[in-house]
């Protein structure tokens, strides 16, 4: 009897262990961080890419479009110009290089065209990590950029590992269950400095609305203060 429970014991434990894994950093080379919106790679990941840095790989925030829409009262054209700005700050705050698509906020497209463009990045940059939005978000620029990222691993072979990131969850991200985590405790400080470089995005109260909390239940559930939280794809046919 006595053999029996501790054979369950081991059973649950192992569940446990096989539900919160490490997303090993060691092993990659070369990340592409891709994001819908100047602020997306950041709020998605941001303490994951400078631990990618500071283990010497080469990591590439990659921007689907230059956030267009993303202030009341401006053109397109001069919201570009100040995100394009913001974005280059949170990159050098994070020692990483940032790469522009050519989508526009709000009208991101899912066409043969783009499809081509997402393969050529990847065949340009080479990576062998991608880290995404999670495909179901009540963003379509989110969504759309999440298709495009996953047809471009299908269009490759597979030729890198695939994750999908959260951002805002609850009001963007949904139906979210992370199985992969990363520990942040040692540079969640630079990546919300990072972050909150996006001034006109007034990304100082989401700090407190959603990464204090979002990031507090990830480290809960990884057992430590702060994680990044991920679910990657599985190989398919
Ligand atoms: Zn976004």
């Amino acid at each position: 009897m006595k053999k029996v429970f501790i054979l369950l014991l081991v059973a649950l434990v192992g569940i446990n262990i096989t539900q919160a894994q490490t997303l090993d950093l060691s092993k990659y080379h070369k990340a592409l961080i891709i994001g819908a919106h100047p602020d997306d790679p950041e709020s998605m990941c941001g303490g994951t890419m400078i631990l990618l840095r500071e283990a010497g790989c080469d990591v590439v925030s990659v921007y689907l479009t230059r956030g267009e829409r993303g202030i009341e009262g401006k053109s397109l054209d001069e919201t570009a110009t100040i995100r394009t700005e913001e974005a280059l700050k949170a990159c050098a705050l994070m020692d990483v290089r940032p790469v522009f698509l050519t989508q526009v906020d709000g009208e991101s497209e899912i066409n043969k065209a783009r499809y081509a463009e997402m393969k050529a990045l990847i065949e340009r940059e080479k990576p062998d990590l991608v880290i995404t939005h999670w495909p179901i978000d009540s963003h379509r620029d989110h969504r759309n950029c999440s298709v495009l990222v996953y047809d471009a691993w299908r269009q490759t072979g597979h030729s890198f590992d695939l994750f999908y990131g959260e951002v805002m969850t609850g009001l963007q991200t949904q139906n979210f269950t992370p199985t992969v985590f990363v520990n942040i405790d040692s540079t969640r400080e630079r990546k919300i400095a990072a972050y909150l470089s996006h001034v006109s995005q007034g990304v100082d109260k989401e700090v407190k609305r959603f990464h204090d909390t979002m990031e507090t239940m990830r480290g809960l559930d990884f057992q430590c203060r702060y994680a990044e939280a991920f679910v990657q794809q599985r190989w398919g046919d």
